[in-house]
């Protein structure tokens, strides 16, 4: 039987950064024959990049992505366009892993439902006031059911982009959560594919991956969707013109402490440990020199 004092005893281990095993039954002690693995999992992540990246060859980039509308960082946008060799490959591909598997999840939600039409069709919009096409990926076509979709009219093409979220600036509940949703980039990315499907709908389907708890926002072609359009084009608009010149400096207020350049657990035994960082950081914060496949 676990006892408060076996509670204690744990919640002391876990504040002290041991791990920790209530043993259960009492006469047994799982750590006589359970012990953590940490270099068999770090050669395995290491080897993780490894594969992810051997024999990769720098390719120009000819095209805007839509999931860069509002990009946060018109030096980032102009080190990728250059093929800027990254100071700090530090990607985590299980967080790619944990994003694709909450989108097939969503998407499983709407085969249920009977509403499943295509996954992953591919845009390409070409607007007369950019030099380079806009390209994407979106997620899910649906077709609306009077059932499920309770806003607008039956059997009509809907939009669904699935997004994976955390817990950032939740400190005292859920509507604090919501009060940061939808982001302006996810509206951004959904806004081009309606816009290319000729779509009067769509959503933006939210998992939170600390909580397990799902928020959908509908998007409806109306008010000012098109001056938002308008918004993202000029957007990108900017990043074209900033291409010709030299690498941009880094934008005002940036200080290498916050987001988009660091970020950070929100452990309360992790606080002011990076979690990680934008792939430029030691070029932008540490002097390092940048080497450009296509300068
Ligand atoms: S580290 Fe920050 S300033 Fe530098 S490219 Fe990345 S986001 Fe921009």
């Amino acid at each position: 039987m676990t006892t408060l004092d076996d509670l204690r005893r744990k919640a002391e281990a876990v504040a002290l950064g041991e791990a920790a095993f209530l043993s259960e039954p009492g006469d047994i002690d799982l750590k006589s024959f359970v012990e953590e693995d940490p270099e068999g999992q770090a050669a395995l992540d290491a080897n993780m990049q490894y594969m992810m990246t051997v024999g990769k060859v720098p390719v120009r980039r000819d095209a805007h992505w839509a999931s860069g509308a509002f990009s946060p960082c018109g030096r980032r946008d102009w080190l990728d366009f250059h093929g800027a060799i990254p100071t700090d490959a530090n990607m985590n591909y299980d967080i790619f892993g944990m994003g694709e598997g909450i989108e097939d999840q969503i998407v499983n939600k709407y085969i249920l439902a009977g509403q499943y039409v295509r996954v992953q069709d591919r845009i390409t919009i070409n607007d007369p006031r950019l030099r380079m096409p806009i390209v994407g990926k979106m997620d899910l076509l649906i077709r609306s059911r009077r059932e499920f979709d309770l806003l607008f009219p039956d059997d009509e093409l809907v939009a669904v982009e699935a997004k994976s979220t955390k817990d950032f600036g939740e400190d005292y509940g859920w509507n604090v959560w919501k009060k940061y949703l939808p982001k302006k980039e996810h509206v951004g990315q959904l806004v081009l594919y309606m816009k290319f499907f000729r779509l009067h709908h769509g959503y933006l389907a939210y998992y939170n991956k600390q909580r397990s708890i799902t928020v959908r926002y509908l998007v409806t072609r109306r008010g000012d969707f098109e001056r938002f359009y308008d918004a993202i084009i000029q957007r990108y608009m900017e990043t074209e013109a900033s291409l010709a010149g030299p690498e941009p400096g880094i934008p005002e207020g940036f200080k290498g402490r916050a987001f988009p350049c660091v970020w950070f657990s929100r452990s309360p035994d992790h606080k002011n440990v990076p979690a990680g960082t934008c792939q430029y950081f030691s070029h932008c914060f540490a002097e390092h020199p940048i080497e450009l496949a296509f300068p």
